[in-house]
């Protein structure tokens, strides 16, 4: 057995992964949290939280996840940062790898969250980080005055959109259908903003732009009903498009579904290997919100918590 053995090892952060901490924290569990290098996941990437109750005139995403950070460590939880790249579900402990540091755990609680999605062009890969983006929050700044596009018709694009209009000149939504997937409340907001307008039944066939010359200077957008292609200008390209879960490190640990999200047992956070949690993004596809993430992560310490209690009675 590894030197670093733990009862419980949470592997991931957000709203999920900290919930799950204060929780087996508070059970006197002293859960270790390896954290990913992006510490409270996409929430961090976000403006302003509006539907987390608690908060009545809204929360910045980031400064929310510092308190459940906070929260979490007062009760004595610890933190690892760090990719895990491999583990060991086959026997007990579990193993979890941090590049070349070893991790045992008598249970582990997965609450790796999912990431934001990219069209796969090749154009886009190569300007990635040259205009392309995946977080209007985190690259929105640099666009004052500028032209930008958003790919996507749900809440996330629209979301992107409307934050982006604070310093673009002009956004424009491109979407692959003639309605948005978004909620009312945020079709709204883009509908009343005279800064945005949307490129329907398009989808970008190319980023255009050379990365060492000034980065991204347009798209090549297909409309999907004519076939016709025409280029709109733009300076930032930003992905609104959906997530993808990480799972990666747990292929063939876990059962996956067929988009990849960890499999549970239905309205419980039970994988398929006995002492194995799942909670947050990376097992839910359906509601993805942050309070609903919050509460998989409660459910899943006190999932993990009676079946530890089962091992030793
Ligand atoms: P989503 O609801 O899955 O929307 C993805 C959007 O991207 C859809 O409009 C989809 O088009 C489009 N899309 C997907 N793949 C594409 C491709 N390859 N090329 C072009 N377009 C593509 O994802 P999301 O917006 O990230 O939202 C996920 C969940 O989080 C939802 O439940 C949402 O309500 C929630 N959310 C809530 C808030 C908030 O309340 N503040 C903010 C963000 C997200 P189609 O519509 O044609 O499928």
């Amino acid at each position: 057995m590894s030197d670093k053995h733990e009862k419980v090892i949470i592997i991931g952060t957000g709203p999920a992964g900290y919930t799950a901490a204060i929780y087996t924290a508070r059970a006197e569990l002293e859960p270790l949290v390896i954290e990913g290098l992006q510490p409270g996941g996409q929430l961090t990437t976000t403006t302003e939280v509006e539907n987390f109750p608690g908060f009545p005139e809204g929360v910045m995403g980031p400064e929310m996840m510092d308190l459940f950070r906070k929260q979490a460590e007062r009760f004595g939880t610890r933190f690892v940062s760090g990719m895990v790249d491999k583990v060991d579900f086959t026997q007990r402990p579990f193993k979890v790898w941090v590049h070349e540091d070893l991790y045992t755990a008598d249970a582990v609680i997965i609450s790796t969250g999912a990431s934001a999605r990219y069209l796969g062009l090749e154009s886009e890969q190569k300007l990635i980080g040259y205009g392309v983006s995946g977080c209007a929050t985190c690259d929105g700044f640099f666009y004052k005055g500028k032209e930008v596009v958003v790919v996507g018709g749900g809440d996330s694009a629209v979301e992107e959109a409307t934050f982006l209009t604070r310093f673009a000149s002009k956004v424009t939504l491109i979407h692959r259908r003639d309605e948005l997937r978004a909620s009312k409340i945020m079709r709204k907001r883009v509908f009343d903003n005279p800064k945005i307008e949307v490129a329907w039944n398009s989808v970008p066939v190319e980023v255009l732009g050379d990365p060492k010359v000034g980065g991204v200077t347009g798209t090549r957008v297909k409309d999907v009903k004519t076939g016709e292609e025409r280029v709109i200008t733009c300076h930032g390209f930003f992905l609104g498009i959906g997530h993808t879960p990480n799972t990666e490190p747990f292929k063939g640990a876990v059962d996956l579904d067929e988009s990849g999200y960890v499999k549970v047992t239905p309205g419980r956070t039970h994988t398929n290997v006995e002492g194995i949690f799942a909670c947050g993004d990376v097992m839910d596809l359906v509601y993805r919100q942050a309070i609903t993430a919050a509460g998989s992560g409660c459910a899943a310490a006190i999932d993990a918590e009676h079946w530890l209690a089962d091992q030793d009675g």
